[in-house]
């Protein structure tokens, strides 16, 4: 099994977060609270990316069993291939070791970037892939048929994970049920964050509206 599907297995898995508690436990503190200060400065970039350039109004908590497979393999294929090695980087070297707050697309797998280097994960604006589906692949009109891909992020930890869909394929987001136990784990332990508002390039006009999380 390959760490990616075997770390989906464990987030799927019942009692993850007793693991997640028990692993905070014994882990040392300052490499605890490392890690959660990267995952509040990976999720003030994405409430503050989604607001400005998104357009959205609020980040929505999530479980790993309410994202979509696709996403959530593509989200954990990027941590991992970034904690074992196999990522590029940008000239920054961002590193697993130093938590802060990393960058990753769907449509580029195995680059991880700092906030300053997003623009290494960039599409350019209007292109083919910039209007293709990372979910279907189906490569979509443009938003001036009727047709835009949703852009939308994702964060786990410290990675902000980025992502596009055709409308048909957009995620139905299911809000982590429940009162959250501990904010601040929810913030570390889970996806969160999915942002989905315009399609890109609608600058306003055609399906652009709404569907606010
Ligand atoms: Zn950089
Ligand atoms: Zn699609």
């Amino acid at each position: 099994m390959t760490p990616t599907l075997a770390l989906e297995q464990l987030m799927l898995h019942p009692r993850y977060d007793e693991l997640i508690d028990a692993l905070r436990s014994i882990a040392p503190v300052h490499i605890v609270d490392q890690a959660d200060a990267a995952a509040a400065d990976a999720l003030r970039l994405v409430t503050t990316i989604g607001a400005d350039v998104l357009g959205a109004e609020q980040t929505t908590p999530i479980t790993a069993g309410g994202t979509p497979g696709w996403l959530r393999l593509g989200i954990l294929d990027a941590l991992t291939a970034w904690v074992d090695g196999r990522a590029s980087t940008c000239r920054h070297n961002p590193h697993p070791s130093r938590p802060a707050p990393v960058v990753a697309a769907a449509w580029r797998p195995g680059l991880v970037a700092c906030p300053a280097c997003a623009y290494l994960v960039a599409l350019p604006r209007g292109s083919e892939r910039d209007r293709t589906c990372d979910a279907c692949g189906r490569v979509c009109a443009g938003v001036e048929h009727g047709d835009g891909v949703w852009p939308g992020l994702l964060q786990l930890g410290s990675l902000i994970y980025q992502y596009g869909t055709c409308t048909d394929c957009r995620p139905a987001i299911t809000p982590d049920p429940g009162p959250l136990r501990r904010p601040e784990t929810a913030e570390r332990d889970r996806p969160r964050g999915t942002a989905r508002v315009r399609p890109r390039g609608s600058r306003g006009r055609g399906r652009g509206r709404g569907a606010r999380r």
